[in-house]
């Protein structure tokens, strides 16, 4: 699933070159405590049972998430929900993750860059982080994400940066530039569900989000394919553990050998 190098059909911000670290963080139900478009999915359209189901198919690779989320979304379109709407429910329901803040604050300090890369969509992603984080934050974080596709007759639906990937945003694709450089920074990524299951193995230390609601779904991917990983319950449980790497306390191995913060 997934192609080598999908052609984008949006902009990349550039790369933070000569950083000795980078960050990278899917959104929803990561930096969110719960997915904002499980959140439409479930209240909104179809409902969680559903939803559920199909997460399931992506994560056994019997359905491809660019197609299945295309689904989820255009149940909540078919119940008449205007974009604009589901901006507004969404701002007052979506909560950030209680340590995120702080976590942000301190890699902003020791100049670590902080990205999203994010399977939903800019304008939800960016309604809701300025309502958590304040305009000025939420302006300065990078957003690598999907667009929406708002139609002339008020429907809309999710515009894909790699159409032609099943994933339909190929988030390997954020993280391999990275790889390429020089003096390749060291990678951390924060990722929890089936979104980031492209992402997965890219990093250099990959944390997965445990959800008190359970849908721990890139644990069990990154369990079934043995690949390493960091088990976080939120922020504030991660940083120790990136303060630690950053600070030359301990190795990468380490930590992963770890497994959890
Ligand atoms: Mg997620």
């Amino acid at each position: 699933m997934g192609d080598a190098a999908p052609k984008s059909t949006l902009p990349y911000p550039p790369i933070h070159k000569d950083k000795k670290f980078v960050v990278l963080s899917d959104w929803d139900g990561t930096i969110t405590t719960y997915d904002s478009n499980d959140y439409m999915t479930d209240n909104l359209g179809f409902g969680r049972e559903k939803r559920r189901e199909l997460n399931i198919e992506v994560l056994e690779e019997k359905m491809t998430f660019r197609d299945a989320f295309r689904e989820m979304l255009a149940s909540v379109v078919a119940k008449g929900y205007s974009f604009e709407e589901c901006k507004e429910i969404l701002r007052k329901n979506i909560k950030l993750d209680p340590g995120f803040k702080e976590f942000y604050a301190w890699c902003k300090a020791n100049d670590i860059p902080v990205i999203i890369v994010s399977s939903g969509m800019t304008p939800t992603i960016r309604a809701v982080l300025t309502n958590l984080v304040g305009e000025e934050s939420a302006n300065e974080i990078e957003i690598i994400s999907n667009d929406v596709d708002l139609k002339p007759d008020g429907t809309w639906g999710i515009k894909y940066r790699h159409p032609t990937s099943g994933f339909g945003h190929d988030k390997s694709q954020a993280i391999l530039p990275y790889r390429m450089l020089e003096n390749p920074p060291t990678l951390f990524f924060f990722g929890d569900g089936v979104s980031d299951m492209s992402a997965a193995k890219h990093a250099d230390v990959l944390f997965v989000k445990e959800k008190d609601y359970g849908e721990n779904d890139l644990a069990a991917y990154c369990d079934k394919l043995g690949i390493k990983h960091i088990l976080f319950r939120d922020f504030s449980n991660a940083l120790p553990v990136v303060k630690a790497v950053v600070e030359g306390e301990k190795s990468v191995s380490e930590v992963l050998s770890i497994g959890h913060a």
